[in-house]
């Protein structure tokens, strides 16, 4: 990427390298995740589609049944398209033999390389690194590594009753795994419902950044069943750097419901006008950056034309190092120093999560 790159106007709320600990530095990527089949976005126990009320839009109170599409099914398919895009050119790397990490880091790729999701994760790999990974030793000098990536709820911009269909199939009996007589029925999304979401990354590198966006872009199906997994298309309406989470999801939910259908096309100019709006409501309202929608364009084309391959080996350098130095410090914990930054992690350990 060039020197006057657009991401260059995001500089200051990238990290140069992985950082131990969480800084405040957050980028908000804003998005219409749209239907482009008929999808199923519900919970294996009730297989139903979720749903919830929410308040028309910000400017109308009504209550409106709208369908919920939880974070964990938008996180799911995204940490998957993630870790194995990067392992994907990591190997092609080791086998032509184009990469300096194994004279160094021999063992560190051989786990890298069969990180698994979701019991076998090596906690070394770039994947690990941004979306977390839990320990699965049993050693005192075990330690977690916390994800940098948040999700939340999406909500339909359209009313439930607007969006979903009834889809009959062949029951299959459980006894004979034959074709029964009986129709069941599945509740589906229609094609082109919109979801708006808000994906924050948490003191990442520019390297993150764009391998994300790379994994945004090229993501097509979410959705609860691969037979019927809907293909949904990832439009990325906004993007703004500063020192905390600028807006919520249901926030820009509330507000894009005041758009008719038709203005859908001009989403990104909306997008800017409500960002620019919660700029106000900061708490470092000096400190943001909101890029305008021809730098986003012009953004997600670098990325789009962006070699990955240039910089996959410097991910994996940053990670080993990382891991390392992590390692390193819960070794020491072990046996008793007590350094302040030892007791640091064991605060973050305790926060990790799944
Ligand atoms: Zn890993």
């Amino acid at each position: 990427m060039s020197q006057k790159s657009l991401i260059e106007k995001l500089e200051p709320y990238f990290e140069q390298k992985l950082q131990k600990y969480r800084t405040p530095k957050t980028i908000q990527i804003l998005m219409l995740r749209q239907t482009h089949d008929y999808s199923i976005f519900r919970t294996e126990e009730t297989r139903e589609i979720n749903t919830v009320v929410l308040p028309k839009s910000m400017s109308d109170n009504s209550p409106t049944l709208k369908v919920a599409l939880f974070a964990s099914k938008q996180k799911a398919p995204e940490n998957r398209y993630f870790a194995n895009m990067l392992k994907m050119y990591l190997k092609e790397m080791v086998s032509s033999n184009r990469t300096n990490l194994s004279s160094k880091y021999k063992s560190y790729i051989e786990a890298a390389l069969s990180c698994e999701l979701k019991d076998n994760l090596c906690r070394r790999c770039p994947r690990c690194m941004l979306f977390g990974a839990v320990s699965t030793e049993k050693a005192a000098s075990r330690f977690n590594i916390k994800h940098r990536i948040e999700y939340s709820t999406a909500y339909s911009l359209e009313p439930y009753e607007k969006v979903y269909e009834l889809q009959t199939f062949n029951a299959i009996e459980d006894s004979t795994q034959s074709t029964g007589q009986a129709l069941n029925v599945v509740e589906a999304i229609s094609p082109l419902v919109n979801f708006p979401s808000i994906v924050s990354l948490n003191s990442v590198t520019k390297y993150e950044f764009i391998a994300y966006i790379k994994t945004l872009l090229a993501l097509k199906g979410y959705g609860a069943e691969t037979r019927t997994r809907g293909d949904t298309v990832n439009i990325i309406t906004g993007i703004v750097g500063g020192f905390e989470e600028i807006i919520t999801p249901l926030e820009y939910n509330l507000e894009l419901s005041d758009l008719k259908s038709s203005d859908l096309s001009q989403v990104a100019e909306k997008t800017y006008t409500i960002l620019e709006k919660y700029k106000e409501f900061a708490a470092f309202k000096d400190n943001i950056v909101i890029l305008t929608p021809d730098e986003l364009k012009q953004l997600i084309k670098e990325i789009q034309g962006f070699n990955i391959s240039e910089i996959v080996e410097e991910m994996y350098q940053q990670s080993f190092d990382l891991y390392a130095e992590l390692k390193e410090l819960a070794s020491d914990k072990k046996k008793g120093k007590s350094s302040k930054e030892t007791e640091e992690t064991t605060e973050n350990q305790e926060e990790s999560e799944q």
